[in-house]
């Protein structure tokens, strides 16, 4: 699943190029996620303005209104002047005078969304409980403190809920209370400012590091311009059960939480 350092990827690696495009055509295929919620046709002749990333929607700014772009499980985009064909898990296609945005997604929990505006009910809809973003400035210690006492449930699950932080998903959120020695079942409100300090670093340090290298392919994500993001994370965690914790040696355990797997390591990560 791409998850936040995925599409800051995908999202630099077309952005540039689309910038002050005019829309030539939109071709949709199959039902995504989302119905796009507009004739295709009323966007021909709009002119992209740029393109954003709000947690892990893609906004694509259009002179009028904007597409709200989300890649779903297994979506990824790509952008040239030339594609081949479109094939039978393209079911987005805009031609634009700069070139082509499609996105593939094989199993369709992706979703291309209009709204006439970023405040209109539908984009309000899709993101209006998304959380402070991670990298941003207003990421604070004190604020994610106050964010985390209001939350009894276990701080792994309120990682992943992304409405206090946006963004940290299943590999990060594993990753990143690793990093901050905090076991992922704790409750959320029971963790120290000290705690929660190290776990804000762990969470910038994982994101960070994943976007430098171009963001993990642990599936199939390919940035825009066709290469894959090809970068394998090292995890210190994530996937390893039953393998040697890299700081310890312990065997590094596994857990459900929430229907996803969760992976920790029983001596570095205290209660
Ligand atoms: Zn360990």
């Amino acid at each position: 699943m791409p998850e936040l350092p995925e599409v800051e990827v995908t999202r630099l690696s077309f952005a540039s190029r689309i910038a002050g495009a005019t829309v030539s055509s939109v071709r949709l295929g199959k039902a995504l996620r989302w119905p796009l919620g507009c004739a295709p046709a009323s966007l021909v002749g709009r002119t992209v303005r740029g393109v954003r990333r709000r947690g892990k929607y893609l906004l694509i700014d259009l002179d009028q209104g904007l597409l709200l772009l989300h890649l779903g499980m297994s979506g990824s985009l790509s952008f040239a002047a030339q594609l081949p064909l479109p094939g039978k898990h393209d079911h987005f296609e805009m031609v634009t005078t700069q070139g082509t945005l499609r996105l593939n997604d094989p199993r369709r929990f992706g979703a291309v969304v209009y709204a006439a505006a970023e405040d209109a009910d539908v984009a309000r809809k899709l993101m209006g409980r998304l959380g402070v973003e991670p990298l941003s400035d207003d990421f604070d210690v004190d604020s994610f403190h106050v964010g985390l006492k209001r939350r009894k449930a276990a701080i792994k699950q309120v990682l992943l809920a992304g409405d206090v932080v946006v963004g940290v998903g299943n590999i990060y959120a594993s990753e990143a209370l690793f990093l901050a020695g905090i076991r992922p079942t704790v409750s959320a409100a029971r963790l120290s400012r000290s705690r929660v300090a190290r776990l804000h670093a762990g969470i910038r340090e994982i994101l960070t590091r994943a976007l430098n290298s171009g963001g993990s392919t642990l599936r199939n994500f390919s940035s825009a311009n066709g290469e894959s993001g090809h970068f394998q994370l090292q995890t210190m965690v994530y996937a390893r059960e039953g393998e040697p914790c890299r700081v310890c040696g312990k065997a590094i355990k596994s857990l459900r939480q929430g229907q996803r797997s969760t992976f920790y390591c029983p001596a570095c990560q205290k209660a």
